[in-house]
């Protein structure tokens, strides 16, 4: 008998899924889910998807300039209590070129680095994904574009770039509210956390992203600097 070699794992035993421990009759019975052990490399997987160059992966918070730049100082505030405790919807908005990408980028960076399965994409790039899985009658028309969506609505942590740059129509917004609407009661839960980033006042959006975002329970920092010099400290 050849010998085999204990799992890694102890909790699935390598196999990377779980059957919910949930009575007969839940909902829930008899599906699987994902063991914790598969979190980050189902993250890297995602990132992968998302393609941040070799660059964007070096970003970490300290190398963000916020010197003179009150704005972005209370932006990196943010972050570093988001990172300490991934939870609930983080919203940067400010004036192009202040830095809130690399924010975003260097707070996931952070986090993967610490075991936590965190992922960047831009709200584009998301959607793209949305529009692979579904058809206008929200059918399932991809199973795998499908299943990446869904490990997108339900990674520990999300940050969504470029939050409203999506040329929007009624469709593509029931989409998007979806999802931010999945993450937000998630992140009521403490089970996830999502940082969106935009240029335009979240009070702008929509009005039922914009009641989320704005309730009170999830953190909203306006970075108004206008600082031309690098982002990057020198
Ligand atoms: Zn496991």
């Amino acid at each position: 008998m050849p010998a085999s070699r204990p799992p890694v794992c102890s909790v699935c035993g390598d196999a990377g899924w779980l059957r919910l421990d949930v009575p007969f009759g839940h909902p829930r019975h008899g599906q699987l889910e994902r063991c914790a052990c598969k979190g980050v490399e189902d993250a890297q997987r995602l990132q992968r998807l998302c393609g941040l160059t070799a660059s964007e992966r070096s970003l970490r918070l300290d190398m963000i300039e916020a010197g003179g730049r009150p704005g972005t100082l209370q932006m990196m505030r943010a972050c570093i209590e988001f990172r300490e405790a991934p939870s609930g919807i983080l919203t940067l908005w400010g004036g192009v070129g202040n830095a809130k990408t690399m924010a975003l980028q260097a707070t996931v960076n952070e986090l993967v680095e610490r075991g936590v399965e965190a992922v960047y994409i831009t709200a584009f790039d998301l959607f793209s994904h949305i529009k692979e899985a579904f058809n206008a009658r929200k059918e399932v028309v991809d199973e795998s574009a499908y299943g990446r969506l869904s490990r997108f609505e339900r990674v520990r942590v999300l940050a969504v770039d470029e939050f409203d740059k999506l040329r929007v129509t009624e469709w593509a917004l029931e989409q998007i509210t979806d999802l931010v609407d999945k993450r937000y009661r998630l992140g009521l839960d403490g089970q996830a956390g999502t940082m969106l980033a935009m240029n335009s006042n979240p009070a702008d959006q929509p009005d039922w992203i914009a009641s989320r975002l704005l309730d009170g329970r999830n953190v909203v920092v306006h970075n108004a600097d206008t600082d031309l010099r690098s982002a990057l400290k020198g």
